[in-house]
């Protein structure tokens, strides 16, 4: 059996020449365009407007979805946090998180992380591979089908290092972000990373107008080296110059990620030099109080977590908390890929990055 392509890995002029040799129509690629990227068809038989022959000699060639619900957890404000299987029975997760303005789709880019994370449930069994640039399409049309309508932001915080898995991911973003195509706006979309210097200047060169979100978590590079591998990790004087250089490329302001970690990160010299390093590099904070996946690293109190927001804002950094979103799910993505059974945790990414 032959292994058939996904029609978003073809789109444009493979497409083209597909429909070309098979004695088509230019104006077929549009239609088929427009059931893919504005009605996220997955099956070639919602395609009406094309002829049954036609249709079958695509489902012979191709396939047009690789996303599968396995599960659906709601939770407060209908928040919504899918497993999704793959075709070959790996799963991601893929997270909406609702406001009065916004509904914004957390995708996954791996399935698991090859940072590994001590904190993290995603990084725990390494990388098993990347996913393909229409796994990560699929993720967000998933989501506009369940909840019957475009969605209005993506956040690329779900499971996997995005910057790791570069050429897919910008493949996808492109798709999502081109007009002809989902037509989601560029400023709509924002990318978290553990601080992955070659592809933060490989974004900054493309001068985008996509959101950079740091993932910091410590101020000074010993402390960081508690949190994060030696594997992949690069030195904060190199991650926060190219976010800087991302700033001045882009125009866009940068997000630093600060997960508060019980006695560990969250002293007032820590608070002190964060607020440094957010006016430094024009940046907002987002603070996250840990979702302890063991019992190595402890969440801190919400008092603790008001006492270090304050000592920010003394020093003039601009911060936000998230707290609560989603409390009653399997949050923090990768929690719920590997703990399948409990129902406790927070949603880790955020609408308002
Ligand atoms: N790999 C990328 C994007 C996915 S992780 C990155 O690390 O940025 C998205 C965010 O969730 C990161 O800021 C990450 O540090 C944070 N995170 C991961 N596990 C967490 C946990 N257990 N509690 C709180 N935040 C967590
Ligand atoms: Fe990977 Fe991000 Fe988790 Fe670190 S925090 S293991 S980079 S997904």
């Amino acid at each position: 059996m032959t292994t058939r392509l996904h029609i978003k890995d073809q789109v444009g002029e493979p497409l083209e020449r597909w429909l070309e040799a098979h004695g088509q129509k230019a104006f077929r690629l549009k239609q088929i365009e427009q059931w893919l990227y504005q009605h996220w068809a997955t099956d070639f038989a919602e395609m009406r407007n094309l002829s049954t022959e036609l249709r079958s000699e695509l489902e012979n060639d191709f396939t047009c979805n690789s996303v599968t619900q396995t599960e659906c957890l709601k939770g407060a404000g209908d928040t919504r946090k899918y497993l999704l299987t793959l075709e070959d029975g790996e799963t991601i997760e893929t997270v909406l998180i609702r406001s009065a303005r916004r509904e914004t789709v957390c995708v996954s880019t791996q399935v698991g992380c090859p940072v590994q994370c001590a904190f993290c449930a995603s990084g725990r069994g390494g990388l098993v591979r990347n996913l393909t640039s229409a796994e990560i399409v699929d993720q967000v049309f998933h989501v506009c089908r369940d909840i019957g309508r475009k969605i209005t932001n993506v956040v690329v915080m779900g499971i996997g290092e995005p910057l790791l898995n570069l050429t897919n991911l910008i493949k996808a973003l492109e798709q999502l972000c081109d007009s002809r195509y989902f037509g989601l706006g560029a400023r709509r979309v924002t990318i978290s990373t553990s601080g992955i210097v070659p592809g933060i200047q490989k974004l900054a060169d493309m001068r985008q107008q996509w959101k950079l979100a740091l993932s910091l978590h410590a101020t000074r590079d010993e402390l960081r080296a508690q949190f994060i591998p030696r594997r992949y990790r690069y030195s904060l004087e190199q991650v926060l110059d190219a976010c800087a250089d991302y700033r001045e490329a882009t125009g866009r302001m940068v997000t630093l990620e600060y997960a508060l970690i019980a006695g560990r990160n969250d002293s007032r010299r820590d608070a002190t030099e964060l607020a440094e390093i957010s006016r430094r590099l024009d940046a907002k904070i987002n603070l996250i109080a840990l979702n302890p996946i063991s019992d190595a690293l402890a969440r801190p109190t919400d008092d603790d977590v008001k006492r270090f927001c304050r000592q920010l804002e003394d020093h003039n950094g601009r911060v936000t908390v998230r707290l609560s979103r989603g409390e009653d799910i399997q949050g923090a993505c990768g929690q719920l890929r590997h703990h399948r059974k409990r129902k406790e945790a927070d949603v880790r990414c955020s609408s308002e990055p």
